[in-house]
């Protein structure tokens, strides 16, 4: 008897790695639970069998009796396949239940039992015929067999569909097929009776299965096979070379027999040296090619397209051109290019907002959106690096994705995601679906892709500007029209008001007139005159009138400077004479407020050639204006000086006049808006009939048809004043500039609009 029993140490060994396994399963738990609960169960499983096995061979289970002992492990073989069916389904097949499937499996355990216990009391012979007989034995043992098929089949099945549906967990499922082939070699040998191989084949069945689940990433298969035949094909082309080598040397220098091998062994392991790499490159092309049924020069392909993008401007044409290298260079089966814009979200919170690009695919993407904070967000922004959907499924680090982002992310159906980056900002991202072998991605497919998407980065932000571009002109001309309406609209109301202004005063006119001169001649009737009460009367009449004439003049004046349809008498005019003309008028109104008006002498300005009754307008609405303005006791002063000619407004010279006073002063914010017509900055409760009343407020008029009629002139007039207060009375200055000569016919007045 040898010392070791090696039957049971192996059974013993296996047992162990499979408790061991369950024990690793049990500590990642919480990693894909389904399939790696399954997994607990079938390595408990395995674990008792091959417990078993070890007690059996070592005499351990003697004590039990031969009948049950010898049906053990077939029972063990028979739970196993139903538990390898379920690992499968949890694997790679639907997420369901599986009730049935459960159902069935207990009732085949249960038919085995009842017959093997026969508890139906079923004779041990069922059949008889011929030579041949059924024994009850063998029925269960045919029972059990079949139910072993139904499940491994099951399981067959579902990892063929799996291999040919989805090519998602291509190499999980590749590695599936090898599991599943080592579990039938090792199920076949122990029905054969080799319980030995069929145990080794079931331990390295079981110990492939938990790495398969267990594993966040595998090696992809098909790429560890094309390396190691490159390596293969190289080795025998290595030794091929040596030994043509060394046998063409000895044919050619047949003399130097001892010297031979050492020199030319070395001289040939040299050039092996030298010529490992590149033809070691050639070989994984050519082996690369064989495997991939031909396949792009990735290189070529990329240089093609940095080429074509190089000037595109087009958002769509570059994502069909980006979409199609990169699918093309990886043989993937779709793709997508969605730009990544940071923008606060319905909820208030910063998300990024991922827009498809429809190219000239069939459908647009439906976009998508990750939370700014969330794991992939962070992972794209901090890594600059693509990932996988494998890694989204399997990585903890993703584990936070909320079930809507997973839900958007899996229907795009794709296997990888490239981040694209501008000035290291996230602004686009490339999905592509899986290859069309099936094949993973490798890390040098992740390096191409991210080539790749380098080379969009900045065809994708040069389109990203343009696309703004365009959306701001669009928002320019959307404005542009609003505007335009809104100001034909207010020119259409200030035509209103104009004709208002213009039909009023014209229909004011007439009645006013016949008041004053029936007035007058009451007046003038001696028997009226006598009558003290009835002749104060009539001079109320009499002045109200000349108001009312007052303002219906202003407001035809206005009228007037609206259509352009002052009429300007050019004549020499001496500005003395005329501001003196209107300050005798205005002393009267000046004395009653205890005020007085300083006027410069000004009679050696040169004349101006300008409209005198226009211009008589002008100042009388100024002064009066200062007379307004200007508390009781205050000063108002009238200068001026003649301007040298300058090219810009005066060719021929000008003169000005500046009229100061003492007054309240006007916010520097009015001293434009004051020179439209009916702009007061007072209140309307301060309007008063008196005329030079202080603060009194008229229509708003007077300034508006001073600088119409200045400006009829070719001329300027301003304000300037430090601020309105009407404690300190701060003052204002008015100036009028004049050009001494019209160089031009009298310029029509501009259309004084409404401040907008
Ligand atoms: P109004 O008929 O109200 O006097 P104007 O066009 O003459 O209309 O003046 C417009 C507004 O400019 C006035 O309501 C007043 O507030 C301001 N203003 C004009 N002249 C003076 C001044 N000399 N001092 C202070 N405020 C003035």
């Amino acid at each position: 008897m040898p010392l070791i029993n090696v039957p049971a140490a192996f059974a013993l060994i296996a047992s162990l790695f499979c408790f061991v396994s369950a024990g690793i399963v049990l500590t990642r738990r919480d990693y894909r639970t389904q399939a790696s609960g399954v997994l607990l169960v079938y390595l408990s499983v395995s674990f008792l069998w091959f417990l078993e096995q070890a007690l059996r061979r070592t005499g351990q289970l003697d004590f039990l009796r031969e009948e049950f002992l010898s049906l053990v492990p077939f029972y063990g073989v028979l739970i196993l396949a139903i538990t390898f069916f379920f690992l499968t389904r949890a694997l790679l097949g639907s997420r369901a239940s599986g009730l049935q499937w459960s159902l069935l499996g207990l009732i085949w355990l249960a038919a085995l039992a009842i017959l093997d216990m026969n508890a139906l009391a079923i004779p041990p012979k069922l059949m008889f015929r011929g030579g041949w007989m059924l024994s009850r034995q063998a029925l269960s043992f045919v029972l059990m067999i079949a139910g072993w098929a139904v499940f491994i089949g099951g399981a067959t099945i579902l990892t063929t569909r799996a291999l040919r549906e989805t090519s998602r967990y291509y190499t999980s499922v590749s590695y599936w097929v090898l599991v599943l082939i080592l579990m039938v070699a090792g199920d076949g040998h122990f029905f054969a009776g080799q319980v030995a191989i069929g145990s080794s084949l079931r331990l390295a069945g079981t110990l492939l299965a938990t790495y398969v689940i267990l594993a966040p990433r595998l090696p992809d298969i098909s790429h560890i096979m094309r390396r190691s035949l490159s390596y293969l094909i190289f080795a025998l082309l290595a030794v091929a070379l040596y030994t043509a080598g060394l046998v063409a040397a000895q044919l050619v220098f047949p003399g130097y027999t001892i010297l031979n091998p050492i020199w030319v062994g070395l001289i040939l392991a040299l050039a092996l040296v030298f010529l490992f790499y590149p033809i070691l490159v050639r070989i994984q092309k050519i082996v690369w090619g064989w495997m991939s049924g031909g396949g792009q020069d990735s290189t070529n392909l990329l240089r093609q397209y940095s080429q074509s993008i190089t000037n595109l401007l087009d958002l769509d044409l570059l994502a069909t051109l980006s979409v199609k290298t990169a699918s093309e260079t990886l043989d993937a089966k779709r793709g997508f290019l969605f730009l990544v814009d940071f923008e606060k979200g319905d909820d208030g919170h910063n998300i990024f907002q991922l827009r498809g690009v429809k190219g000239t695919q069939k459908t647009t993407p439906l976009p998508g959106r990750l939370r700014e904070e969330c794991s992939l967000a962070l992972y794209f922004r901090q890594e600059y690096k693509p990932v996988t959907q494998h890694d989204l499924d399997f990585n903890r680090r993703f584990r936070d994705l909320t079930s809507q982002e997973r839900k958007w992310l899996a229907n795009l159906g794709a296997e990888v995601y490239v981040p694209i980056y501008a000035k290291n900002e996230w602004i686009g991202l490339l999905t592509l679906g899986p290859k069309d072998s099936g094949a993973a991605f490798t890390a040098e497919d992740l390096a191409l892709l991210s080539t790749i998407a380098d080379q969009t980065a900045v065809a994708l932000e040069n389109t990203r500007l343009v696309e703004g571009l365009v959306r701001l002109n669009d928002e320019f001309r959307r404005a542009y029209v609003a505007l335009d309406q809104a100001n034909r609209h207010l020119e259409r109301l200030d035509r209103t008001k104009s004709d208002f202004i213009s039909i009023s005063s014209h229909e004011l006119r007439t009645p006013l007139t016949l008041i004053s001169g029936s007035s007058q001649m009451l007046l003038d009737e001696p028997g009226l005159q006598e009558n003290t009460y009835y002749k104060q009367l009539l001079s109320k009449i009499q002045i109200g009138a000349q108001r009312l004439h007052e303002v219906v003049d202003s407001m035809l004046d206005i009228a007037k400077i609206d259509t352009r349809a002052l009429e300007l008498e050019q004549k020499p005019v001496s500005i003395h004479e005329l501001i003196r003309a209107v300050c005798n008028d205005l002393q009267l109104s000046a004395q009653e407020r205890q005020q007085s008006i300083e006027m410069q002498d000004l009679s050696a300005l040169p004349p101006v050639t300008a409209d005198v009754s226009s211009l008589r307008k002008v100042f009388y609405h100024l002064i009066i204006n200062a007379v307004k303005y200007t508390p009781d006791g205050g000063k108002i002063k009238i200068s001026g000086q003649a301007l040298e000619p300058n090219l810009s407004d005066l060719p021929k010279g000008g003169i000005e006049i500046v009229i100061s006073d003492t007054g309240i002063g006007i916010d520097p914010r009015f001293h434009e808006l004051i020179f439209v017509k009916f702009y007061q900055t007072g209140e309307l409760a301060q309007h008063s009939s008196g005329k030079t009343k202080f603060k009194g407020g008229g229509p708003g008029l007077g300034l508006a048809i001073a600088r119409g009629i200045v400006e009829a002139h070719h001329g300027r007039i301003w304000v300037e004043s430090a601020g309105y207060d009407e404690v300190g009375c701060p003052g204002s200055k008015f100036h009028v500039v004049l050009p001494l000569r019209q160089t031009e016919s009298p310029q029509p007045p501009q259309m004084i609009s409404l401040p907008s």
